[in-house]
């Protein structure tokens, strides 16, 4: 058997796994990552350029200081490797005054301190029907866009930098924790460690049977202006999340680097649930039908039908929280990003880290503990 002597191996270089082994690696842990494909690829949940990022996010209050610390980590993460990555582009929160997002979303400013200002759509951003007189918009500043493959690569080089090993295009069969240690088990090699940090996403299932966690199967898409491309430019059409008056909830932003604004679905429930190694991803026409009647309901001028599709995958949880903490001595488990957890993954991989080494979390995420499932 062959072995490695890190101390701590951590599985899957994806959103979570890349930056839990930069953090790791920063704190002088002898770490090393193990990646079935290769840094920043398109197969899992990390790619399709760019992820809304919120600082006032409205699933759980304990999200907006994860969302701080994963800015200002973000910004270390931007100097360390000379990468851009994180772009504040204001974010806007749209719809009826008591609607269930502009309602949620003044209570998750309301209790953390931030501060969101009226917009006058018609005014500022004519490119959002106001399908229904009265909606209305609220801008969080610190709100924008980052980049899911710049950004895994960056934590990927950034780890390395700091003295991690990393393993590409290696897939672990097997993690086996007995009295000595973890034998992590690949074809090509054993790895003998003290812990593992599993990070991955859709294949989490296999490594946490009893975790309940659900892949599905989840289509990106992008729509071209029909006209003034520059009216639809991330600058003059940042990032914004909108309930309809029939609840449904769209999101989306302009175009980056000259490429069309993207949208989608704040859910669909038409997206099956997937086979991580049996994904489809044949594009058909049922993959835009709802954002396509979405972007014709609530947008001005974009073409119906999307110029660029691409399939992901969401893993969700029952309660739509992410699970990040212990699941045994040697086993630290963090994935189920249930739609939300890209924003945070530097946050992330700092309390992954945490967990590991046994130091205090930047914020209370016992929300998310694993434990919480029994
Ligand atoms: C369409 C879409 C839109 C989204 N929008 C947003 C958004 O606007 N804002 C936001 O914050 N979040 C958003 N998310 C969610 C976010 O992208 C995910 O929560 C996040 O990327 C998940 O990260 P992860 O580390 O759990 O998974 P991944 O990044 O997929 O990483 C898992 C890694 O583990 C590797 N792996 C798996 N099994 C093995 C094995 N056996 N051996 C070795 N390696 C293995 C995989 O190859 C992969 O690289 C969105 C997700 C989707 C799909």
């Amino acid at each position: 058997m062959g072995s490695t002597d890190a101390r701590v191996a951590v599985i899957g270089l994806g959103a979570m796994g890349s930056n839990a082994l930069w953090r790791l690696a920063e704190r002088g842990v002898e770490a090393i990552g193990i990646e079935q494909f290769a840094a920043g690829h398109d197969r899992g949940s990390s790619h399709g350029d760019t992820r809304l990022f919120r600082t006032v996010c409205l699933e759980h209050p304990g999200l907006v200081p994860l969302a701080r610390r994963a800015a200002e980590l973000w910004r270390e993460l931007e100097e360390r490797t000379g990468t851009h990555l994180l772009e504040l582009t204001g974010g806007l929160t749209i719809g009826a005054p008591d609607s269930p997002l502009v309602t949620a979303t003044r209570e998750a400013a309301e209790a953390n301190g931030e501060r969101l200002t009226d917009v006058d759509l018609a005014t500022e951003f004519p490119q959002h029907r106001p399908n229904t007189a009265g909606h209305i918009a609220l801008r969080d500043e610190n709100a924008g866009v980052v980049r899911p493959e710049r950004g895994v690569t960056a934590a990927c080089r950034a780890a390395e930098q700091a003295g991690a090993q990393t393993v590409f295009g290696r897939r672990v069969r097997e993690v086996t924790p007995d009295e000595d240690g973890v034998l992590v088990r690949t074809p090509e090699q054993d790895y003998r460690v003290e812990q593992v940090v599993l990070t991955t996403g859709a294949w989490l299932r296999a490594f946490a049977p009893g975790i309940p966690l659900e892949p599905f199967r989840t289509p990106q898409t992008w729509f071209a202006p029909r006209a003034d491309p520059e009216g639809f430019a991330v600058d003059r059409f940042p990032t914004f999340i909108r309930q309809l008056d029939d609840g449904l909830r769209m999101w989306g932003h302009g175009g980056m680097d000259g490429g069309d604004p993207k949208c989608g679905p704040a859910d669909n429930p038409a997206n099956p649930r997937t086979d991580p190694d049996a994904l489809d991803r044949r594009v058909r026409e049922r993959d835009w039908e709802l954002i396509g009647s979405l972007v014709r309901r609530g947008i001005e001028g974009l073409a119906p039908e999307p110029s660029r599709v691409t399939i992901c995958m969401y893993t969700k949880t029952p309660d739509e929280q992410f699970v990040l903490g212990r699941i045994g001595d040697r086993v630290v488990l963090g994935g189920g990003g249930s739609g939300h957890a890209f924003k945070h993954a530097t946050a992330l991989g700092e309390a992954l880290a945490d967990t590991v080494t046994g130091e205090p979390s930047c914020t209370d995420l016992s929300f998310v503990d694993p434990k919480r499932f029994g």
